[in-house]
């Protein structure tokens, strides 16, 4: 249900500067950090038998983690082998697919995969040949929904893929594509060690173009090193020149301390917070005023793409691959570190190739750490996505759906958003809170007074450090 039109989003500097913390991305709720080590394959099994007693109704989404990369970029906060043994490739093929296969035994005969999508690392380090097995083996293991009916979507970096092989993803089945750029500068791809022509993201855009992709996104960083207003100026005109489907645009969180290959990064070439801010008021202009409108998040779509077209519709929704048409999917990855969203549960699979490759050779899944929700995790995850989607949220709607009186119940959080309320990010009336133009930029900040663990002691070893939400 929606009761108002979504507003654009108003850039006020002032309030970023005085409310953007560190917070997560609430791409899960809880987040990932909250994941216990006590939660196991089995648990797996118990949360896949949840699925079959509700008798498969939903649909199910697919993800597939590739980790492997040729070169290091500097600014990589991702889970990634960097490697030029292509055997290595070969050997964690035939794993995935012992997987794929484990996983399709235990949805045979449920719903169809309605989303696929390929990330990594770089998922194209397969060979054609190797995507063409890989493809057709999920053929066998799962049954997909056809593609006009299906989101099926791969992470391409540009510097690996010929046009010719864009045709050969098409091919097989993908019919969404998204390309890394960062920055078009070639001072800028040098300090972070990612020398990517423009011509190759052209070439590549052109191809997915003439083999009728129906969705092509280009992802860019702004606060990266050696980036200025000016450089950002031109990238952004190329961009837009180029004409994507839809553009991400994340904020760089330079955490050396956390993330070792930032530390290449030159300390001295580091836009400061104050240039980073105007990049991001720069992008948010240059890319409005090209006619993109904002989905939320670091997020902006053409008017009739999908993703603005089901936040027009109140179809929107938030899940591990960011916005998607197709939320109410139980999602099952496959590969090193993915996370799967099955039966009111979240599960991750083992970090190591050689962990991983234990546990298919002892024929289970290699699950490491989850979490089942609880009634209070399920009602708080759907007003963060319902917030992060929407920007609005029936305080009705949530007492049809959950044994609640809202007032009462989030008491506390109404009095955090009272304040928030004062500093102009929402607007709260007797049925709807409403975040505001600006409120959108900082719409983590408001979903994080939603968020019941932030702030409590962690069960497990990992140590949160969220980037800053702006
Ligand atoms: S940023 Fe992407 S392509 Fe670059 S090293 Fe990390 S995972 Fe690989």
């Amino acid at each position: 249900m929606m009761h108002s039109a979504v507003p654009a989003v108003d850039f006020d500097g002032a309030l970023v500067r005085k409310l953007s913390q560190s917070g997560p991305r609430y791409t899960s709720y809880p987040t990932a950090d909250r994941f216990a080590a006590s939660f196991g394959y089995s648990d797996y099994l118990k949360a896949v038998a949840r699925v079959r007693m509700r008798g498969g109704t939903r649909p199910l989404s697919l993800y597939v983690h590739v980790p492997f990369c040729e070169k290091l970029c500097y600014y990589c906060a991702c889970n990634k082998i960097i490697t030029k043994k292509r055997e290595k490739a070969d050997e964690y093929l035939g794993y995935l697919k012992r997987e794929i296969e484990l996983q399709g035994k235990l949805f045979e005969g449920l719903n169809e995969i309605e989303q696929l999508h390929f990330g990594g690392g770089t998922p194209t380090y397969f060979s054609d040949a190797q995507m063409d097995e890989l493809m057709a083996h999920l053929r066998r293991c799962f049954r997909f929904a056809a593609d006009d009916r299906g989101e099926y979507s791969i992470e391409i970096d540009p510097r690996t893929v010929s046009p010719e092989r864009v045709h050969s993803l098409r091919a097989q089945g993908f019919n969404r594509i998204s390309l890394g750029v960062q920055d078009f500068d070639a001072d800028v791809q040098k300090a972070v060690n990612r020398i990517q022509p423009e011509s190759e993201t052209r070439a590549v855009i052109t191809a997915a173009r003439a083999a009728d992709f129906r969705s092509v996104s280009i992802d860019l960083i702004y606060g990266l090193p050696l980036q200025t207003l000016e450089t950002m100026a031109v990238t952004l005109d190329k961009v837009i020149d180029a004409n994507p489907d839809r553009i991400a645009v994340y904020h760089y969180a330079h955490l050396p301390r956390l993330f070792k290959a930032q530390r290449r990064i030159n300390e001295a070439d580091m836009p400061d917070s104050e240039s980073k801010l105007q990049m991001l008021s720069l992008c948010i202009e240059r890319l409005t005023a090209a006619g993109y409108v904002y989905i939320g998040m670091d997020h902006f779509a053409k008017p009739e793409d999908d993703l603005a077209v089901a936040q027009r519709q109140g179809r929107l929704h938030r899940n591990f691959q960011g916005y998607s048409t197709h939320a109410e999917a139980d999602l099952v990855s496959c590969g090193v570190s993915a996370i799967s969203s099955v039966g009111g549960s979240y599960s991750q699979n083992v970090k190591t190739l050689d962990e991983y490759y234990d546990a298919i050779d002892r024929n289970e899944l290699p699950v490491v750490r989850g979490v089942r929700l609880t009634l209070d995790d399920t009602l708080r995850r759907a007003i963060i996505q319902m917030l992060m989607c929407h920007f609005e949220l029936s305080m009705n709607a949530i007492e049809q759906d959950f044994p609640i009186t809202f007032r009462s119940y989030f008491a506390q959080e109404l009095d955090k958003l009272a304040e928030m309320e004062r500093d102009g990010l929402l607007a709260i009336d007797g049925e709807w809170i409403t975040v505001t133009g600006k409120g959108r930029l900082l719409i983590r900040n408001i979903c994080m007074v939603f968020d019941r663990y932030l702030g409590q002691p962690q069960a497990g070893e990992q140590v949160v450090r969220f980037s800053r939400t702006v």
